[in-house]
């Protein structure tokens, strides 16, 4: 059997119809940024999430850029994330020339431990960006504990968590302002680019809006030396039509994420574990495993697709090499990195494809 790490075939032929009917509505409109359908997918977005506002921009990495820079932080601030996630998280700080402060993160849970936030935190310290790893909440309640005591902003970076919950509250909802990418491995992923600001702040709504299209406010007049980051007109129709689609795909992956957890018996596998109060939705099933490069080598060779989320942590890249992090500063993280592997998780699975996985997983 052959299994894909992900495949968009099932998901996408299910939909074909009305996404090439959005596509022409918007080629015969001729109207292709800053329209109705960016507009109203803006609203339905919001609405999604039970927030107040929505401004879609141009991907995940720039919503998280955007936030930051509209709260005015930059040079000498410091913003703490994860020291495991996926490195836009810390990149969206550097552009903003603040250091990204990296805290280690529950093994079990995969997300920031917010026992070990405050000691992180310093008179530079502006903000925290709560990643929802995995598509797994970050313990909410007391980062924003955290983020009171010290008076800090808290940004949730829900590139991977469209939909999932935390105390019955989505993600978008659950900070001073969220980021969310729509790439298109994303739970909710256009056939492109894309990424959204939610939240409940209008003062940041109007500045991220402004600042995502070249610091304007109305057209030709300008009041921030804004950046060029817009959702367009095709991409925003496409994501309208998912977007009804997303609860039931997501119900799927929990699905097959409750399969994995059940029927996967393996000693020298750990399966990923859901904190209280949280839904999961599984945008990546995460298992670890000692003789990870075996595993996948293995299940590679049996026909299964796999990934490693992520295989270098942030702080022992190149790119970050500016500060100066020796190998074993954060050993949690580098525990994920090197044992990590992510296993066949999408909309379109069939029970013997997942049948498939559990039996080869439990045979190594
Ligand atoms: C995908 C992702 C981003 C960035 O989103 P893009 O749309 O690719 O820019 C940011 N943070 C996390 C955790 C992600 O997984």
């Amino acid at each position: 059997m052959n299994i894909p790490f992900v495949s968009f075939e099932v998901m996408h032929g299910e939909i074909e119809e009305k996404m090439l009917a959005a596509f022409k509505n918007v080629y015969e409109k001729n109207w292709f940024i800053q329209g109705n359908e960016v507009e109203e997918f803006e609203k339905e977005f919001a609405d999604y999430c039970k927030a107040k506002y929505c401004i879609g921009c141009g991907n995940g990495l720039d919503a998280l850029f955007l936030i930051l820079k509209a709260y005015g932080i930059g040079e000498g601030d410091e913003v703490i994330v994860p020291s495991n996630t996926y490195i836009a998280t810390a990149l969206a700080v550097s552009y903003t020339g603040a250091k990204p402060v990296f805290v280690e993160p529950e093994i079990e849970y995969y997300n920031i431990n917010p026992a070990c936030i405050e000691d992180a935190v310093t008179d530079k310290t502006k903000a925290i960006m709560a990643v929802h790893l995995y598509g797994q909440p970050a313990k909410m309640d007391e980062i924003r504990a955290i983020a009171i005591k010290y008076n800090l902003k808290v940004i949730e970076d829900s590139a991977q968590a469209h939909g999932a919950t935390y105390k019955g509250i989505k993600t978008g909802n659950l900070g001073d302002a969220a980021g969310f990418s729509f790439y298109p491995g994303k739970n909710l992923g256009a056939l492109g680019d894309g990424g959204a600001i939610v939240t409940n702040d209008m003062e940041l709504a109007k500045k991220c809006r402004a600042l995502g299209n070249y610091g304007s406010d109305y057209k030709y007049h300008h009041i921030y030396k804004g950046n060029n980051s817009r959702l367009d007109e095709v991409q925003a129709a496409l994501l309208r039509i998912k977007l009804r689609e997303l609860d039931r795909w997501n119900k799927r992956r929990n699905e097959i994420a409750l399969r994995y957890i059940n029927e996967i018996k393996n000693d020298d596998i750990i399966l990923p574990v859901t904190a209280p109060d949280m839904t999961h939705v599984y945008h990546i099933f995460g298992i670890r495993c000692e003789r990870r490069d075996e595993l996948e080598k293995y299940l590679n060779n049996n026909g299964i697709g796999t990934n490693k989320h992520y295989p270098i942590p942030i702080h022992l890249q190149q790119a970050y090499e500016d500060l100066n992090i020796p190998e074993g500063t954060y050993p949690i993280a580098e525990a994920i990195s090197n044992t990590e592997l992510s296993i066949p998780m999408f909309y379109g699975m069939t029970e013997d494809e997942v049948s498939y996985v559990i039996e080869k997983l439990n045979e190594f």
